[in-house]
């Protein structure tokens, strides 16, 4: 078979779409589990954004940022982002991981208090280690558990969750979190990963969008996913921005962001705060809707916020999701399976993302493939 003729006609992506296909076993398949909510990944701008930093500023950054590796496209960027957060500052980090491990390296300090949501990604989980801090994990959506958290004793008290659980798809309680760290007299930090670009005003996050962003004391947002690219940022006040320069660790002993992904990531966020980012996040929760619909008639077990873009449909056992995600590969939708140590045993899952460029038709070539 020729890879052209193994997907029907209808769900075959429409020219610039080739990162909506993975060849998988000498086979095309829809891609729906990627990360790249808005479509920016093969975008043309985004990519010669990317390209004319690299002519630019050169293929690597040559060193540490405080050392040779702070180039005027690092700066470009957190003034862009800085300003588009609404944030006094930002640094920016060469992945995710990096970024959480240093927010919370230097600012949690021995004597010091960090509630954490069970839920919470890896790289905050091993923040928290590497953190000198004492740690109180809170039972992800347990109100009384946050309560209970803050009320540890703690020289300062912070409390960490998600904007988008990027297992379970549902927004975190930024609000309820918020109401409680305030009443506690601590300060709140979210990790908006997989929200950056999908939810809030020109894709500002959970917390943007529930109008709370000011009072949030950091935000973390990746370039891996809505904006196509490679990297992190940490938006937040300038002092504490000084505070992670010179003690976060991930961020003092280790090579800067790559110029291709600075400028692939400005390039990208001139989407997101245009109309057509807009369009974009309105064409996703539409297909997010969509999908998930389609899906609860299905009478699937399928979790997650009605219009966020990550849908697990949980199956319970490795076995049932591997041979889930099997099945659809077959069928030619690529979705993989999720299982220990990522998610909790017992509650295996075939988790579908979805992408702002996925058609309706391709949507519900995802439904046929799982329910039909
Ligand atoms: N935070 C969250 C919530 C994530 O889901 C991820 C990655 N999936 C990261 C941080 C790490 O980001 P990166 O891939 O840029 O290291």
């Amino acid at each position: 078979m020729g890879s052209e003729s193994e997907l029907p006609e209808h769900v075959r992506p429409a020219g610039g779409g080739g990162t909506l296909l993975a060849r998988i076993e000498g086979h095309d398949a829809l891609v729906f589990c990627s990360n790249d909510y808005l479509g920016l990944r093969g975008d043309v701008r985004v990519v010669a954004g990317g390209v004319a930093a690299a002519e630019r500023y050169g293929a690597g950054s040559g060193s540490s940022r405080l050392i040779a590796g702070s180039l005027p496209i690092h700066r470009a960027l957190e003034e862009a982002i800085a300003d588009w957060m609404g944030t006094e500052a930002a640094l920016v980090f060469p992945s995710g991981y990096q970024a959480n491990i240093a927010l919370l390296g230097a600012l949690v300090e021995r004597g010091d208090l960090l509630v954490s949501d069970s839920l919470n990604h890896a790289s905050i989980i091993d923040g928290a280690r590497l953190a000198h801090g004492r740690r109180f994990v809170v039972t992800h959506g347990d109100p009384s558990a946050l309560r209970r958290g803050l009320a540890k004793p703690g020289k300062t008290r912070f409390a960490v969750l998600e904007g988008l659980y990027s297992m379970d798809g549902d927004r975190g309680a930024v609000a309820d979190w918020l109401d409680a760290t305030r009443a506690a007299g601590a300060h709140l930090l979210v990790d908006e990963a997989h929200a950056i670009g999908v939810f809030g005003p020109e894709g500002r996050g959970v917390a943007a969008e529930q109008g709370l962003g000011d009072a949030c004391l950091a935000r973390v947002g990746t370039f891996g996913k809505s904006f196509g690219s490679h990297g992190a940022f940490v938006a937040c006040s300038s002092v504490l921005r000084d505070l992670i320069v010179n003690r976060g660790r991930t961020y003092i002993f280790t090579t800067g962001l790559p110029p291709f992904s600075a400028g692939a990531a400005l390039a990208a966020l001139q989407i997101l705060r245009s109309a057509e980012g807009d369009e974009r996040r309105a064409r996703l929760k539409r297909s997010s809707r969509r999908l998930r619909a389609a899906l609860n008639h299905a009478r699937l077990d399928v979790l997650g916020d009605e219009d966020s873009p990550i849908v697990p449909v949980v199956l319970g056992s490795e076995e049932a999701a591997l041979r889930c995600s099997e099945e659809l590969l077959r069928k030619r939708v690529f979705a993989t399976a999720i299982r220990p140590p990522t998610v909790a045993p017992g509650t295996c899952r075939v988790r579908f993302t979805l992408s702002s460029e996925h058609s309706d038709e391709m949507v519900d070539a995802v439904v046929a493939a799982i329910a039909g």
